[in-house]
This record gives C-alpha cells, structure tokens and sequence, in this order.
C-alpha cells in the first residue's frame, strides 16, 4: 500500500502507521473505565458510556471470558464450515432461538460485522423468493436516513450522506425505494395526534409498496431502533405492528436490522429483541440482522436469524444458502460468544441495562427537558440513549454545521470524563446539519455509575455552553 496522509478524526478511520497525528489512543480497560491517551495526555478514568459503538455489554477485561478464551484455544481447530461444521455454531443459534419469544426464529446464520449481516439477509432474501418460485421479487424497501452498514448492498438500503459518496456504484435506486423516515419530535405536525403520524408513515409505505408493484417486492428493511442514522428514535406506537401487517398483506419479507439495539440492549422482558417492546404479541419479524453486543468487543460476530417461514422455504427447496464465505459460524468466534450470552442471562444483565438505561434517560430528560440549555431532546431505550443538540429549542433549529458541534460535545464530554460518540449531519438526512451525542453503556452499569455519567454528562454540556458563548 502506497503511505497517504489521513486527516485523523474520531469519525473516519486511518491508515494505521502513515498519520501524522495519533488520534486518541486506549490504553487499557476494566469494567466501565478506560484509560486513553488524548494528544500526550494520559486520561486515567474515563467512563466508557458507548462502548465503542454500542458493542460492549460485560465490560472490559471480563475475567470469565478470558479465562474461557485461554483454555478453549489449545484445542481449537477450524474448519471450512461448508465441509465441516462445529458444534458452538450450532449452540449459539440454538441459545438466540431459545431466548427469544416462541416461534419467532428457526435458524441463525453467523459472520463477521454487521454489514455482512446485512449482506447475507439480502441474499438470504432473494434466495428466499426464488425458492418461492417468484424471482421477480427482489425490491428491497428501506427508509430515508437509515444505516445498515457500509459494504456496497448494505450501503444501497442505507440513506445518508455517507451512502451518497458511494452513489455511482451502489445497486441500482430503482431496486432500493425508500419511505420516509419515522422522526417524530421533527416531523410529527402540530396538532397531528401520534395515531395520525403513525398512520400517515404507514400510509407512505403501502403507497410505496404499490406504486413499486407488490410483484416486485422482496422485503422491508428498517433499524427497529435506529443507532448511527437518527439516534435511537423510538417508533411510534402502531408503527412495527402496521408495517407487519403490510407486510403480511402485500407477501413481503420483514426485516429488522437489530445490529445496534438488538442482543439485549434494549429489551423490556429481559430477553434478547427490541422488537419485543413495540411488535405485537404473536407478530415477528421475518429476518433479523445482529451483532456489536453478539460478541462484546471481544471476538467479532454477527448474524442473521430467519423466521420458521423462511427456513422452511429452503428446507422444501434447495436444502441449502448460497454462500461460502471462510469465517462463517466461526467455531472460536460462537464459542465465545455463547459463553458471553450465557453469563449476561445467568446474570441478570439484560434487565439491568433496561432498567439502569432508562434511568440515565430520566435523569438526562430531568437535566435538560423544559430548561433553557443546547438539549432539544432526549430520547432512547434501555441501553441506548440519544441527545439532539439544537441552538433554538422552540424551532429545534439546529446549529450551523461549520461550528462541528456534535464533535466538540464529544470532545467536551472525554473532558469531563465520559466516552460518547459524536454524529453530525445524519438526522438532517442530506444537508449535513444537525448534531447530536449517544450513549450506549455496558450491560454491568450500576446506580453509582449512572449517577457518574449523568453528572459528567451535565458538567460536559455547561462547558460545551460556555465555549459557545
Ligand atoms: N446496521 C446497523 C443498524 C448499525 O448500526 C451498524 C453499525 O453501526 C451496522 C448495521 C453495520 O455493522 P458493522 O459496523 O459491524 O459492519
């Protein structure tokens, strides 16, 4: 590779070696603290309250999955999994199959990052409507500003300025129509009733969905509880179960993309779905992308779980999913993960991140709704928490996008002691406005930590203003 020099940002990656100035560097991690090294300068208790990017559930330097982790490797053997397969594979689809409401799911698919996740349901989908007999469905309906990854079809299903740099060479617009995002607190009207609003989103899709020809419809993608793209906007009530029943009507895949929310982060009965909280009971998805928790920032793994419906399409058809890729159903990699699922289910840590979530989000609302500051909302789930910055609450104006606010609130909360993530110009869709911060913390948070990181959060932000002033 000739050497280049990258501008270093927390926001893109670099070429490791050919920068000319280190962006922040960890050091080590335990728990919920990390130490990380900032231009010279030695932070030495930082609360990681995203986990790098919403990856994290155990903490760092898990003692039980190290050890897990040394005394498996001696005899770890891998095989091509098209040839030989392994047990492990086998056991963690088994695990998400049992922890998850009865006959939602009848098999797993394993791989490596939540874009091959993606990838693979789009096969997986196609492949679906040709052993159905009907090859003309291979539409595939997402939202405007979503994410689902940034490998070239997982780009084309996604909507942001990110996928806009990648146009010429993504799948054909006309195969990815796309409805409208689901944004309340900017575009539910005044005096629009949510019931209204949910309607009116679902009136959008079905009109979607036949000016695109039913025929031609393979599924409907969206992020139950968007990350990266909006920043954990929780769906309205109706939305899930109406865009199932379109579904339904018109013979198309569902999909949920739960690769950020998914795997226990936000799940309300202590179990491993988002969907949980807004689909209703008996409604399923067909197809559903996870990963980041999956593995906790320890192996890397995703996945792709189908519905006893589309299972048995292949059971009664080819028998088989085209693919082959070298690290599907890694055994190493599903051991490990399994053995991190095991321990967050025997330890309760899936309600503990619901219910310690949802008290940062009350003590940021408390903080910051209804109060003369540069949060306009605050919103979230569990484990997964957003603050849209905004320079006049009663327009939700948002900030010049020169000023690179959701940066400097990034930076100005590390100063204050807490890691966050950063976004900017992704819920504006295409102008490249608009900021905001979110958190997603590990599943181990305790009450002290959520009072840490809210009373970090709010010395971060009176910083934040008084540079702005
Ligand atoms: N889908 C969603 C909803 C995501 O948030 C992400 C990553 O943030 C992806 C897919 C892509 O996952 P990965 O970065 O592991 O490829």
């Amino acid at each position: 590779m000739t050497t280049q020099k990258v501008k270093p940002s927390t926001q893109s990656f670099v070429f490791q070696g050919v920068v000319d100035k280190k962006p922040p560097q960890v050091l080590k991690g335990k728990g919920c603290r990390i130490v990380v090294e900032k231009n010279g300068k030695v932070y030495e208790d930082i609360i990681d309250a995203v986990t790098g990017a919403a990856v994290g559930a155990l903490g760092w330097g898990d003692e039980d999955v190290a050890k897990f982790m040394v005394d498996v490797l001696p005899t770890h053997t891998y095989t091509f999994p098209a040839i030989i397969g392994n047990q492990n594979s086998e056991n963690l689809a088994k695990f998400y199959i049992d922890h998850s409401p009865e006959g939602a799911f009848a098999s797993a698919l394993w791989c490596g990052s939540g874009s091959e996740a993606n990838e693979n349901a789009m096969k997986i989908i196609h492949q679906y409507w040709k052993e159905k007999g009907m090859p003309n469905k291979k539409k595939f309906i997402s939202r405007e500003s979503s994410y689902h990854g940034f490998s070239l079809a997982a780009l084309s299903i996604s909507e942001n300025a990110r996928a806009d740099e990648f146009s010429g060479i993504l799948l054909d617009p006309s195969l990815c129509p796309k409805m409208p995002v689901c944004y309340p607190y900017r575009y539910q009207k005044e005096g629009q009733s949510e019931e209204e609003y949910t309607q009116s989103l679902l009136d959008a899709l079905e009109k979607l969905i036949i000016d695109n020809d039913p025929e031609t419809v393979a599924s409907v993608t969206i992020e139950t509880l968007p990350g990266s793209s909006l920043g954990t906007v929780p769906p309205p009530k109706g939305y899930l179960p109406g865009i199932r029943k379109l579904c339904d009507k018109y013979d198309i895949l569902m999909h949920l993309d739960e690769v950020m929310c998914g795997t226990g982060r936000s799940n309300p009965n202590g179990g491993l779905n988002c969907w949980e909280n807004f689909l209703e009971p008996g409604q399923f998805p067909d197809m559903q992308s996870v990963g980041k928790t999956l593995g906790s920032g320890y192996i890397t793994i995703a996945g792709v779980l189908v519905s006893p419906k589309v299972k048995e399409a292949y059971d009664s058809g080819s028998g088989m999913v085209m693919g082959g890729q070298t690290y599907a159903s890694h055994g190493f990699n599903c051991g490990v993960s399994l053995k991190i699922q095991e321990k967050i289910f025997k330890e309760g840590l899936t309600k503990n991140i619901f219910e310690k979530g949802n008290m940062l989000g009350q003590k940021l609302k408390d903080a910051f709704i209804g109060k003369h500051n540069i949060i306009g909302d605050v919103r979230g789930i569990g484990g997964f928490w957003t603050c849209e910055l905004v320079k006049d609450k009663a327009t939700k104006q948002w900030f010049d996008k020169k000023l690179d606010l959701a940066h400097r609130c990034q930076d100005a909360l590390f100063e204050a002691g807490l890691n966050v993530v950063g976004m900017q110009g992704c819920v504006s869709n295409k102008s490249g406005e608009g900021d905001f911060v979110f958190m997603a913390p590990a599943f181990i948070i305790t009450e002290e930590d959520v009072n840490e990181i809210a009373k970090r959060f709010i010395t971060g932000i009176e910083a934040l203003q008084e540079e702005l002033k």
